[in-house]
């Protein structure tokens, strides 16, 4: 929670907050993701006049798996944080597509929401440990960036490759 008594007194005044939130682990779908350290973040909040705007930077070490060869690794995370908070009794006054937060008893901020969202949003949705990964065999099993195997390459059979030998080659003239 951010104290901004000091900025409602003046427009455009501004208030620099450095801080962190813990996030542990967060799982979508069947991909795990564990911080490795609190979620920190860089936010500036400016008084606009008809709320508080909230501009900033939110800095993770994700650790998950690699949709191709299963292996964990880690990868950081850089994320724009933005919200928007107004006075109790003001909502009425902001736009219906403006998402925003309540100043809570009308003197604090949780930034701690738009933390959230801004780090889950940057998550990598199929993340890879290498952008060249070569991936599992899908014959022997093997990791092919630890030990290249010589299985031929899998053909993924079709509704129409039985058919194939049936098919009569076309005559000429
Ligand atoms: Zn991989
Ligand atoms: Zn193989």
């Amino acid at each position: 929670m951010v104290d901004v008594r000091s900025l409602l007194g003046s427009l455009a005044s501004t208030r620099t907050v450095t801080d962190a939130v813990d996030m542990g682990e967060v799982i979508l779908g069947d991909q795990d993701y564990l911080f490795l350290e609190p979620v920190v973040f860089e936010v500036t909040l400016t008084n606009t006049g008809g709320g508080i705007v909230a501009d900033g930077t939110a800095r993770a070490q994700v650790r998950t798996q690699c949709v191709r060869c299963l292996c964990d690794f880690s990868v950081g995370l850089v994320a724009p944080v933005e919200g928007f908070y107004v006075m109790p009794g003001r909502e009425e006054e902001v736009p219906p597509e403006q998402e925003f937060g309540l100043i809570v008893d009308g003197v604090r901020v949780d930034l701690e929401p738009a933390i959230r969202q801004a780090a889950i949003l940057e998550l990598p949705f199929a993340p890879l440990h290498d952008a060249e990964c070569l991936g599992i065999c899908p014959v022997c099993g093997t990791d092919r960036n630890v030990d290249p195997c010589d299985c031929p390459p899998q053909t993924v059979p079709t509704p129409f490759s039985a058919l194939e030998g049936l098919v009569a080659p076309e005559q000429e003239g």
